[in-house]
């Protein structure tokens, strides 16, 4: 709703809050964890975006989520937080995998990764293309609890790095899946999810805009998914 974002606006310069307003969520609200709302607010995030404050209490009751919103809008957070939490749950190797569109957006959600988990214990790795293999293939030795990778670069050290499997994967995140279907990696993500366990998973599937490609996407990778969506008025 309009009128509430123009008060967030105006919340970090002069104009008051109207007293009939409802009072801002904070990160505690939706159930994260004190050392995650602590790096949220280190990064100044003081309360949740919309689509944060929507999806992230559904992810944490371990929903299937299709979460669409406009570029900007954090979306990043909102898959993030929920991952983390339930990494800490369950600290195993390979428990999380980002998939995403380019290079930049997964270094960039590496990056967001490893300052929303600063003050956790979590490992990260990216696997992207256009680069050795082998530097990625020491990292995962080192048995990260959380991969951000491109399609094509995963499903290459699915099939050629000895020793790496999903098979215990227990998060899944499609970033951007629009994008990830433009990008025709349509027969690269089949690919993959063939070789993911599918009992116990948790997929979330985040994106700008529906189409009937994100829309078979959705039904080969998410079970009972629910929808969450924030029209760009909110904004
Ligand atoms: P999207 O993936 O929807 O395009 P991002 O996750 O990249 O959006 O977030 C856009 C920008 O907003 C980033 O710079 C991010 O750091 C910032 N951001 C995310 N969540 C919040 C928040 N709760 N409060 C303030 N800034 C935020
Ligand atoms: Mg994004």
């Amino acid at each position: 709703d309009v009128s509430e974002e123009d008060v967030d606006e105006e919340e970090t310069g002069t104009i008051a809050k109207p007293s009939d307003e409802a009072p801002k969520k904070t990160f505690a609200d939706l159930g994260v964890i004190e050392s995650l709302c602590e790096a949220c607010t280190n990064l100044g995030f003081r309360h949740p975006t919309p689509i944060q404050e929507q999806a992230i209490p559904l992810a944490l009751d371990g929903r299937d989520l299709i979460g669409l919103a406009e570029t900007g809008s954090g979306k990043t957070a909102a898959f993030i937080l929920p991952m983390l939490m339930a990494v800490l749950e369950k600290p195993q190797a390979f428990f999380g995998l980002i998939l995403a569109p380019t290079r930049e957006l997964a270094y960039q959600i590496q990056q967001q990764t490893e300052a929303l988990g600063s003050l956790i214990n979590v490992k990260c790795a990216v696997l992207v293309g256009g680069m050795d293999m082998v530097p990625q293939q020491i990292a995962l030795s080192k048995k990260p609890h959380i991969i951000v990778a491109t399609p094509g670069r995963l499903l290459d050290h699915l099939e050629n790095t000895k020793g790496f499997s999903l098979k215990y994967l227990k998060h899944l995140v499609l970033d951007e899946a629009d994008r990830l279907l433009d990008l025709d990696f349509g027969p690269v993500l089949d690919k993959i999810l063939k070789v993911l366990p599918r009992e116990g998973r948790h997929t979330n599937l985040f994106s700008a805009t529906m189409s009937s490609k994100v829309e078979s996407l959705q039904r080969a990778a998410l079970q009972n998914p629910v929808r969450v969506s924030i029209s760009a008025s909110s904004h």
